[in-house]
């Protein structure tokens, strides 16, 4: 590899199998619905640094760690469905192949695929989902803020 200018090392694989998985590394994503918030305009996947990073058309930029990455899968697997714990519940130690991050799929515009080192491929990480989930300190700092329970506990205590 005579070029290493670029530090972007997610390659483009050839997947088999489903043909309309396309592979995403750095690249410009024409998003069609979704909010700005939510319509992700970059997908810049550093295998090299362990980062994905994607800039929202809002202007936002979220980067993510993979390991925090693989730790949100949603798949059934990891979460469980229909109410039960899945394997991420149970607090597992994981590997250092399993939070490898290989490559990444657009899925139908929506949602991110990413490959894992240990070959683990069914998550879908919704774009929506992916914001939601910022880790990035402003965003941390508004849920934090975000009240989850106000004006519940109080109520009764006044009333006395
Ligand atoms: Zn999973
Ligand atoms: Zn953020």
């Amino acid at each position: 590899m005579p070029d290493q200018g670029k530090p972007c090392l997610v390659h483009t694989r050839t997947s088999r199998g489903s043909a309309s998985r396309r592979t995403a590394y750095d690249r410009t994503v024409t998003a069609t619905t979704g909010a700005a918030s939510t319509s992700p305009t970059t997908i810049h996947a550093d295998r090299a640094a362990g980062t994905l990073d994607i800039e929202w058309a809002d202007g936002h930029r979220s980067t993510f760690d993979t390991t925090t990455l693989r730790w949100l899968c949603p798949c059934a697997f990891c979460r469980g469905e229909a109410g039960l714990p899945g394997w991420l519940d149970s607090s597992p130690t994981l590997s250092s192949d399993q939070t490898r991050l290989v490559d990444v799929a657009l899925v139908g515009g929506y949602a991110l695929a990413p490959t894992w080192g240990d070959g683990h491929h069914t998550g879908y990480y919704t774009y929506a989902m992916l914001r939601a989930r910022c880790p990035c300190p402003d965003c941390i700092a508004r849920r934090d803020a975000t009240p989850a329970s106000v004006g519940v506990t109080d109520r009764h205590e006044e009333h006395a």
